[in-house]
């Protein structure tokens, strides 16, 4: 079999020396005689349709050119922070599942700000590897801008995102692929044994229950990191500040079909979880604006509305009841606690609705984004 990636190497070497030639340090020699030239791996495999010479002669053109030129059927996002420990056995582990889905894929490592020897050891396997691509970002952005970039860069029809940690299983991607294929599209991962401190499986309970009941979607993990998606998903849905958890939530307002799969979880191997129990606070906030900026954002009104008139309307009971009891000459409005909780709910109602209907002014007259999600246009 010809040997595409025995190319791959001095050309897309080459090309990253000629843009980076001030930062670039070449990689010490025994990493580079990490790959033999002759060795035939899934990354070797030519494009369906094309004879070995042909893949050769294509493969001495740009090597940017060269990539684009490849089918992919699917694209595994993987965004890390410090994790270089476990760079290699994870591509190891990945190749082995994807040669067996057929072997057209990419993997878009999006290193978010590494401080240790991540993305050296990724341009490493880059320079071999022409299905790995890496985007590196100046600062740490969080897990959520990774995640984004990666689905901005990813071409295949099915998009599958997992942690770099190697606490997911690459090798439970063919059965997520598959359950796309009956139908869904989001399969979420849901790690039913879950090899981790009970500092975090405690409070990850109570999260997703709560998220479950407020966004009304029945999974039981909303924070797996491996989750299987088709393309137009991921191209339709944005993804920002912290908002990778609620994922899910986003597709399905959007109408999309999603379900979860049990997938198996392992104990961190390497290095330390980089999220503290901050998470679970900020979780809900994000919650907080999930919910207003997608079921509320066009219509400000309902939501604040709704509360306005529930308070308004109570607190007037209570002080037309109460005035009406005054009248019939039994006690002062005065000697009555109850009159001014009253008084405090109409102000508080009367507020909401204002607020709700300055909502509405506001969101007229800017541009909301859209609220709907088209499946086909026929023309
Ligand atoms: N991660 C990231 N940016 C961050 C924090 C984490 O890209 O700011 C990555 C991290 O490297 C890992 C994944 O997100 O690949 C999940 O992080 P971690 O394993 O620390 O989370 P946990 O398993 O504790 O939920
Ligand atoms: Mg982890």
């Amino acid at each position: 079999m010809a040997d595409e990636s025995s190319n791959d190497q001095p050309q897309r070497e080459q090309h990253y020396r000629r843009n980076n030639y001030r930062r670039y340090r070449r990689p010490p020699h025994k990493e580079q005689s990490q790959a033999p030239e002759n060795q035939a791996t899934a990354e070797n495999v030519p494009p369906e349709g094309e004879t070995p010479a042909q893949s050769a002669n294509a493969s001495q053109q740009h090597p940017q050119q060269n990539f684009q030129r490849n089918h992919v059927d699917i694209s595994v996002v993987i965004p890390l922070f410090n994790e270089e420990q476990s760079l290699h056995e994870l591509v190891d582990q990945l190749k082995n599942a994807l040669v067996r889905l057929g072997g057209r894929y990419e993997l878009i490592f999006v290193d978010d700000g590494s401080t240790d020897g991540s993305f050296r050891v990724l341009r490493d396997m880059y320079f071999h590897n022409r299905r790995i691509k890496v985007i590196r970002f100046r600062r740490n952005y969080g897990k959520s801008a990774a995640l984004m970039v990666g689905f901005q860069r990813a071409q295949g029809e099915f998009v599958v995102t997992m942690d770099a940690d190697l606490q997911d299983d690459p090798a439970e991607i063919p059965s997520l692929i598959n359950k796309l294929k009956t139908g869904y599209d989001v399969v979420s991962g849901w790690k039913k044994k879950r090899h981790d401190p009970i500092s975090k499986t405690i409070p990850s309970r109570f999260f997703n229950f709560v998220t479950g009941l407020l966004t009304g979607i029945k999974i039981h993990d909303f924070n797996c990191g491996l989750k299987a998606y088709r393309r137009d998903v991921i191209k339709n849905i944005n993804v920002y500040g912290e908002l990778h958890r609620y994922i899910p939530a986003l597709a399905q307002w959007q109408g999309y079909r999603i379900t979860e799969s049990i997938v198996q979880h392992r104990a961190r191997k390497y290095g330390k979880t980089k999220f503290g129990m901050g998470r679970f606070f900020k979780g809900f906030l994000d919650l907080l604006t999930v919910l207003f900026t997608t079921r509320y954002i066009a219509r400000p009104l309902h939501l604040f509305g709704v509360w306005g008139i529930v308070s308004a309307f109570s607190g007037f009971v209570i002080d037309v009841y109460l005035t009406v009891d005054k009248f019939l000459g039994k006690t002062s409005l005065t000697n009555r606690p109850l009159f001014l909780v009253g008084l405090i709910l109409i102000i508080v109602g009367v507020q909401f609705v204002s607020i709700g209907l300055l909502g509405e002014m506001i969101t007229k007259g800017q541009h909301v984004e859209r609220e709907y999600s088209i499946r086909e246009i026929l023309k």
